[in-house]
């Protein structure tokens, strides 16, 4: 047992750095919350529900509820539009805090957040006109000095494949060919699935898997584990809204793991044609549609077909401050570039997908797990 005093700095706001700060709270441990944008939740508090006539578990809403309890905990104390700096070993640690980058604000000058529990929900560049109520100007978010603690816990997520790496899919060039996250955020602004360049509902829609994942050529050979889920569950989602919408899925390989997922997987096997093959290249045709060329695994001859829309299945890619991180905290970095695993003596620990990809639900299993490592560190709950 050591003489730690019971404060972790956690680094990284998604629903990595809320489970870890939520879980050593509730050990009355204090925690010093870094995140470097201007709102708590990172990439899924974003997401939508993708309940059709049941739940079909993608874990959106534990994202929601994780934030309310965390915003509304006097123990979290939470700095927005910040990063770490520096850090020095001491008795414990002493971080430096500067001010993150002002982020790209919003033509109109405003940006906001994804959910109402996000404090504040909009953040307003100086001169901005007819600002929200309740809007907080950007320059007042940003804790600046050192903080000292007795652990850290490094959650600073991943990075979505950048789909202009895949050339040939044109997804900078064609307006209908989108990623699972504009899908999202489609949906999400749209309160239904309709194709960019119009408007319209998508009749005929493609998705293609193992988008950046997999891929022997970019060097990325893991698979990003969460893409195969995502996209059944979104085709689903658009079948249900749609059911005579003709969905294909390109794919080479399934991820068909979990408890639940292989029973949806035999489902949604009725609704959607699975096609065994890695699409080629995509073209724009008359009336906003595309031509995907293939090579089908059985013809043995390149085809090609139509749809309205198609759906890039982008993967997880390392975090963009990983190499920053490592360099200050000391934390190796593993072969395929995410955070490694720091041995537990060391008070540092890594949390979520910036040590790999995993879902919603793993990240709040795991991070559960890191917490239970740190209080172990400081020498059992305060
Ligand atoms: C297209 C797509 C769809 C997905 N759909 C699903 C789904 O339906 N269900 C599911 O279970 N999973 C899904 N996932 C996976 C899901 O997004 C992750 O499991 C989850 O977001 C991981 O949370 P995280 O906290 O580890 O990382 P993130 O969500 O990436 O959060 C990391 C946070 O750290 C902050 N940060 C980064 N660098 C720093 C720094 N230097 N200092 C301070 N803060 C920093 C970021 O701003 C961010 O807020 C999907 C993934 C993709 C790509
Ligand atoms: S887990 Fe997903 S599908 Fe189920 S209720 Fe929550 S948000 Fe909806
Ligand atoms: S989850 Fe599916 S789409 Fe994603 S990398 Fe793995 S096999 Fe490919």
């Amino acid at each position: 047992m050591n003489s730690k005093t019971g404060k972790v700095m956690v680094i990284g706001g998604g629903i990595a750095g809320l489970t870890a700060a939520w879980e050593l709270s509730r050990q009355n441990i204090n925690v010093e919350l870094v995140e470097k944008s201007c709102f708590l939740g990172g990439h899924s508090i974003g997401f939508t529900c993708k309940a059709t006539d049941t739940c079909k578990q993608c874990g959106a809403c534990s994202v929601e509820e994780m934030l309310a309890n965390v915003v509304n905990e006097p123990l979290i104390n939470v700095h927005l539009r910040t990063e770490v700096c520096g850090l020095e070993k001491k008795d414990g640690f002493s971080v430096s805090l500067a001010k993150s980058a002002v982020e790209e604000v919003a033509p109109q000058g405003v940006l906001k957040g994804f959910s109402h529990h996000n404090s504040p929900l909009y953040v307003v560049a100086d001169g901005a006109a007819d600002a929200p109520e309740g809007a907080v100007s950007i320059d007042t978010l940003g804790s600046e000095g050192a903080v000292d603690v007795d652990a850290v816990v490094v959650a600073t997520g991943y990075t979505p494949f950048d789909p202009n790496l895949k050339g040939t899919y044109g997804y900078d060039k064609w307006d209908n060919v989108i990623t699972g996250l504009d899908l999202e955020n489609i949906i999400r602004e749209n309160g239904s699935l309709v194709r960019p360049s119009d408007g319209e509902k998508p009749k005929r829609i493609a998705f293609i898997q193992c988008v950046g994942s997999r891929d022997e050529r970019l060097g990325n050979l893991w698979c990003s584990e969460v893409c195969c889920p995502y996209a059944m569950r979104m085709a689903g989602v658009a079948k249900n809204a749609d059911p005579e919408a003709e969905i294909s899925m390109f794919y080479i390989d399934i991820q068909n793991s979990g408890k639940e997922f292989p029973v949806f997987y035999e489902k949604i096997k009725e609704e959607i044609r699975f096609v065994r093959t890695i699409p080629v290249d995509i073209y724009p045709l008359e009336g906003d549609s595309l031509e995907l060329r293939h090579m089908a695994e059985d013809e043995g001859a390149p085809s090609s077909e139509q749809f309205d829309l198609v759906v890039l299945s982008v993967g997880i890619m390392p975090g963009m401050d990983t190499a920053k991180i490592s360099e200050i905290l000391n934390i190796p970095v593993n072969q395929d570039g995410f955070l490694d695993a720091v041995p537990g003596d060391s008070g540092v620990f890594v949390a979520g997908t910036a040590g790999g990809p995993g879902s919603i639900a793993a990240t709040i299993a795991g991070a559960g797990n890191v917490a239970l490592a740190t209080m172990n560190y400081l020498g059992g709950s305060k």
